[in-house]
């Protein structure tokens, strides 16, 4: 449509917040307001927020305006409106011909119009203004269709103006963020979690987050651009936070002490016991989880029971009761699609088959071996990173390369039928979990750079060699790139770690 002037953004309010009592109602709208003035000058859009109480104008702003403020939680529907330059029936004719005259040739279009408010004593009805204006766009070459059109061309006649309105675009609806309370959203990187966050923030929570780092900066790294995602998009108004536990120590005292098919289960009882903490020193109160009932064999209902026995903050599980298919569904609208698939999971914890009913005692007997204090104490350790800065820089001495170092020794971590089909040249093939107990027996005179499946592993062991002096590296992002895989050659198999 040709713009003839600037238009005014017309945004109807969600309909769960027209129905609420009128002081909430009022609370409501003044956090829309200010999360709405906080999307348009993040994207330097300028603008006059008008508040009518059954919607919300916005004059005088940049013509991408809809685009972002259709992605404000509270916003039922976003209209571009032009308002007519006079209050007259030709005035109204000229505008719509103006804005619609080469739209409606060889096609059907109606003409709807509406009344707000009061008639102007002397002033044109309603069908009077319909008929005018469709004649003038017959004129032009169009169809009627009052039943099935393709253009409707949207005519709201105020006491003080007119207005043509473009069709609605269609938005999210939900309550204002930041008007349901404060959670802690357990993220990871994968989908579930992301989509699950977005979900509670549609309700109005505002969410801090918390990563508990199994892989160091790689990992973060992840999470910090899906989190970069959804505060572009989604997160106007928001005062979260990334808070950051390293807990490597939990994982290392479970492979000593606990048997692998606990690992899962008992690593997700740990992060409980540190969320708590950190819930009840941020005042959030609710734990979010992207857990799906029967997803994988650690999210069994009577697995979940049992991570969350001794949690005290409530635990929200907004996609319990969606399949994968839905969840993916959901990333792909809400943009963390592309870089949740990317940012491959890590499972340095792969223990063998999980146990699938672990009762709450049964894991407690487990958790003494590692003790709740440690995943406490760890977070309180924590390191907190503000929303102004989510956006990942990377540290000056990245663990990560993208080649081979001169002398290096390349250790492959994958499985080892993977690296039987192709590795790099003079690679040495090391189970993981063998690495990463006999790491420290490598011959100190060399560097070394380690691969695996997704480059989360091999820096996760690199880092671990780095701490006991050794110069290691992870080739970043792993095998996913085959073009980085040479046919086999010159590889051998080292099973025991004895060198
Ligand atoms: P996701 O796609 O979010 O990774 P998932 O289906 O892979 O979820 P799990 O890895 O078992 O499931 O994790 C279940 C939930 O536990 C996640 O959705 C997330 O909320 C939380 N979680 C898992 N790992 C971490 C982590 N390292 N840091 C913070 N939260 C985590
Ligand atoms: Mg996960």
């Amino acid at each position: 449509m040709d713009q003839q002037q600037s238009p005014v953004y017309s945004l109807s309010v969600s309909g769960e917040v027209s129905t609420k009592s009128s002081s909430t109602r009022r609370n409501f709208h003044r956090r829309l307001r200010a999360n709405l003035r906080e999307a348009l000058d993040r994207h330097q859009l300028g603008g006059r927020i008008v508040d009518r109480r059954d919607r919300i104008d916005i004059e005088k702003a940049g013509p991408t305006t809809p685009e972002v403020v259709r992605r404000v939680f509270g916003i039922q529907s976003v209209r571009t409106a032009y308002k007519v330059p006079g209050q007259g029936l030709d005035d109204l004719v000229d505008m719509g011909v103006a804005l619609y005259g080469d739209r409606v040739p060889q096609r059907h279009f109606a003409v709807r119009p509406r009344r707000v408010g009061k008639r102007r004593p002397g002033s044109p009805g309603s069908t009077e203004l319909a008929c005018a204006l469709g004649q003038a766009l017959v004129d032009c070459g169009g169809q009627v269709d009052l039943n099935d059109p393709e253009i409707r061309v949207h005519v709201e006649i105020r006491p003080d103006a007119m207005l043509l309105f473009d069709n609605p675009l269609p938005t999210f609806g939900g309550l204002p963020l930041g008007t349901a309370g404060r959670g802690l959203a357990l993220i990871s990187g994968g989908f579930d979690s992301a989509v699950a966050a977005w979900r509670m923030m549609l309700r109005g929570m505002d969410l801090d987050f918390v990563l508990f780092s199994l892989a160091g900066w790689p990992q973060e790294r992840s999470v910090r651009e899906v989190l970069e995602i959804l505060d572009g998009r989604w997160m106007a108004g928001s005062r979260s936070r990334l808070h950051v536990v390293d807990f490597r120590p939990v994982v290392a005292r479970m492979r000593q002490q606990v048997h692998g098919s606990y690992w899962q289960v008992l690593l997700k009882r740990m992060m409980m016991h540190a969320a708590d903490r950190i819930a009840g020193e941020i005042r959030a109160e609710a734990l979010v989880t992207g857990e799906v009932i029967g997803q994988v064999s650690s999210q069994t209902l009577s697995n979940l029971r049992s991570i969350t026995a001794h949690t005290r903050t409530p635990v929200l599980r907004p996609l319990a009761g969606l399949n994968k298919e839905e969840i993916v569904a959901a990333a792909r609208r809400i943009g963390t699609f592309e870089t949740c698939a990317r940012s491959a999971e890590f499972c340095a914890l792969d223990g063998g088959k999980p146990v699938t009913s672990c009762r709450p005692g049964r894991l407690d007997r487990q958790e003494a071996r590692v003790g709740s204090e440690l995943a406490r104490m760890l977070a309180g350790e924590r390191r907190i990173i503000e929303r102004e800065v989510f956006t990942p820089v990377e540290p000056e001495e990245s663990v990560e390369l993208d080649h081979v170092p001169d002398g290096a020794a390349v250790i492959d971590l994958r499985r080892e039928a993977d690296f039987l089909e192709g590795s790099w040249p003079g690679a040495i093939h090391l189970d993981f979990d063998r690495a990463m107990e006999f790491a420290g027996n490598l011959p100190a005179d060399r560097p070394y750079l380690l691969v695996c499946e997704f480059g989360l592993k091999s820096a996760f062991l690199a880092e671990r060699m780095r701490r006991m002096g050794y110069r290691a590296w992870s080739l970043g992002g792993g095998a996913q790139r085959p073009e980085r895989l040479l046919p086999h050659s010159d590889t051998s198999t080292v099973r025991t770690g004895a060198h």
